[in-house]
């Protein structure tokens, strides 16, 4: 069994950070796995240089130790490009010039515009584009991100599942988010397609994380059966909330690891507050 942590060094962990790790690490540790630490780092608009040791300096202080060095998903673009590549080949992506400002006006003007678990879904506009149109575009240094094409996605991959050891099987709605994007105009890369590519990179045989990343699975199976990659078991766990039952953010000063380090608080004093990840 290898499970992992994935913290983006765009903040310092806090209490829900705290769990995830413990839940990812605790699998591990009763099978004796491995447990293995990735750093999130793609969006270099967020990244600042000391949230790195900030957050291995916290996992050491919850006595949660790695079995590996450290990924940085910084150093893994040329991973994402290949994959990405892949799925150009199969054509199951395209290319998408909008604006944030015309996929706005294109949802508000679509009255039965598709609506996802967060709200309305891309609405479509640039799948239609002829392949001369996408190349005139891109040749003309238009700025575009890569959207997966979750219709032709899903017929190269049909009748998928999931299964999460809380949350049972699910058939995968490949529709579920819409046309994400897979590749950000600016960094080339985006969440969905990198971590699919590190789980398998790092042979992580149980992906555990929060319960609001369980509709982002829908995804993450569909472009593990078009890229090839194994099938991992999911582990979807509930969410720390604060008093007033809102989930936890990075601005939640004092519920960060850091506060209870300061304020004498032991790490096992916070591990007893922890839900079941299972039946919790
Ligand atoms: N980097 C993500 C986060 O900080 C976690 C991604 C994952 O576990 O799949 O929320």
């Amino acid at each position: 069994m290898r499970t992992r942590f994935a913290p983006s060094p765009t903040g310092k962990l806090h209490l829900g950070h705290a769990y995830a790790a413990f839940v990812a690490h605790d699998l591990a540790r009763k099978h004796s796995g491995q447990f293995l630490l990735r750093h999130e780092d793609i969006d270099t608009t967020r990244v600042r240089e000391e949230f790195y040791g900030g957050i291995e300096s916290d996992l050491h202080w919850l006595d949660l130790s790695w079995d590996e060095p450290p990924l940085r998903q910084s150093d893994r673009l040329d991973a994402y490009a290949s994959a990405l590549e892949k799925l150009r080949n199969l054509g199951t992506v395209y290319p998408c010039f909008c604006t944030r400002r015309e996929i706005l006006a294109g949802t508000q003007s679509i009255l039965s515009a598709p609506h996802g678990p967060d709200g309305p879904l891309y609405p479509g506009t640039c799948r239609t584009l002829t392949a001369d149109e996408r190349d005139a575009k891109i040749a003309a240094g238009v700025p575009h991100c890569w959207r997966l094409d979750a219709a032709a996605a899903s017929e190269f991959a049909p009748h998928l599942k999931f299964t999460d050891l809380r949350l049972g099987e699910h058939p995968v709605n490949p529709q579920r988010l819409g046309d994400v994007v897979l590749a950000r105009k600016d960094i080339g890369t985006a969440y969905h397609l990198a971590v699919v590519v590190d789980d398998a990179f790092q042979k992580i045989t149980h992906v555990t994380r929060g319960e609001d990343l369980f509709e982002s699975t829908h995804v993450h199976r569909l472009l593990q059966a078009l890229l090839g990659f194994p099938e991992p078991v999911y582990l979807h766990h509930p969410l720390i909330l604060d008093e007033n039952g809102v989930r936890l953010a990075k601005r939640n000063e004092s519920m960060a690891v850091e506060h209870f380090r300061e304020n004498g608080t032991s790490p096992e004093s916070l591990f007893s507050q922890f839900p079941d990840p299972i039946s919790g």
